[in-house]
């Protein structure tokens, strides 16, 4: 571009011609989040590849959604004050407390952008959720990656060492996306008690609903004491809401209020407002279901086990199969199979629990590929 000429005063820069807008070099080579496939198009095949929900809205539900429909011309209510209100109550937190976004990625993009620039660390697990890595990068932070143990579970020591004096957040997945080991208590207050007051951790509860293992803290209950964490939870997973974008954050008013800040303003439709309040109250009939996913998840484990499998202790919809090299070639089977898994190139597939019927196909492939190999 060429400097402001004198001769044309108040004509602005000379337009450039040619080259294309300057981009922030943050951008450079940022990871594509890679959703789930969906499956082939022909015969019936069942997309286990993104830990969505296997049900359709319950029929009240989708008349919630339907009605909120019919208000599509307004925009809709910017403080989200009925679901606030509706989760205040559900969680026993005060509504200054919370504070709603598009889907708990969008939250924790916003937490990123509250509290990390150029020259701060953010800190979380790896492999964990793929969006982390994104959003950081985005932000203009550098990412600090601590291995898993070998157990496929966090290695909070090590991430306790992580810790520097621009360390800014924390990620902590809770269970871990994809392997599925959730943090216990112990383990997890320990770590807490380690970390700085002024560095946020964001503890990403997404499939909270889905934990048994009565080792594994409610994360409301540990952020009550604790100013310096914040609680991600989502309607996309267990609430079968992952086409609507919502999820909220838990957190003590000085980060709840940054996150207000944050928000796209609109970004909740009304139809994602108002079909999440009709969700918490059918959480009856919702969780359930949830019960029966928690049923499947184990007997695919223990056959999964019994055909010779390790597999880590899932605690979430899903199981993790470290398949190394023959990560491809084992999704490549599923897919034969009328199966869509989620593979992560020479490390392992990630398998949601769904069905019976589609659970069965990916035993079934899993036993096959195993006598074939022995
Ligand atoms: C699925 C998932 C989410 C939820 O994403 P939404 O944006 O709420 O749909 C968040 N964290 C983890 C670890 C997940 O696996």
């Amino acid at each position: 571009m060429t400097a402001h000429s004198s001769s044309s005063p108040g004509a602005g820069p000379e337009p450039a011609t040619g080259g294309s807008p300057r981009l922030r070099a943050a951008l450079d080579g940022l990871p594509a989040y890679v959703p789930g496939r969906a499956g082939a198009a022909t015969g019936r095949t069942f997309k286990l590849s993104s830990n969505e929900n296997p049900y359709p809205p319950l029929p009240g539900v989708l008349e919630t959604a339907v009605a909120a429909a019919g208000a599509l011309n307004r925009y809709p209510d910017l403080a989200s004050s009925a679901l606030i209100a509706e989760l205040s109550e559900y969680l026993s937190v005060p509504a200054d407390h919370l504070a709603v976004g598009t889907g708990s990625v969008g939250v924790a993009q916003q937490l990123v952008q509250a509290t990390a620039g150029p020259g701060d660390e953010v800190i979380y697990a790896w492999r964990s959720f793929e969006a982390y890595p994104i959003v950081v990068q985005i932000s203009g932070a550098r990412s600090v990656r601590v291995p898993l143990t070998a157990d496929e579970e966090h290695d909070l020591p090590a991430m306790a060492e992580a810790i520097t004096d621009r360390t800014r957040l924390i990620f902590l997945c809770s269970p871990n996306n994809p392997t599925g080991p959730a943090l216990r208590r112990d383990a997890l207050l320990a770590f807490l008690d380690r970390v700085p007051s002024d560095v946020l951790v964001v503890l990403d509860e997404a499939y909270r609903e889905f934990i048994r293992d009565p080792e594994v803290p409610d994360g409301v209950e540990v952020y009550r004491d604790r100013p310096n964490v914040c609680v991600l939870r989502t309607f996309s997973k267990a609430y079968g809401l992952a086409g609507l974008r919502v999820g909220y954050a838990v957190a003590h008013p000085p980060v709840a209020a940054a996150l207000r800040k944050t928000a796209v303003p609109f970004g909740v439709s009304q139809i994602a407002q108002d079909t999440a309040i009709a969700s918490l109250r059918a959480r009856e009939a919702l969780l359930e279901r949830v019960e029966s996913l928690v049923a499947e998840r184990s007997r695919v484990a223990e056959a999964l086990r019994a055909q010779g499998w390790t597999v880590a202790d899932s605690q979430a919809n899903f199981v993790w199969l470290r398949l190394g090299e023959a990560t491809a070639d084992f999704a490549a089977r599923c897919e034969a199979r009328g199966v869509t898994v989620r593979p992560f190139a020479g490390e392992g597939v990630r398998v949601t629990v769904a069905e019976p019927e589609a659970n069965d196909l990916v035993l079934a492939v899993a036993e096959e590929f195993l006598a074939e190999r022995s």
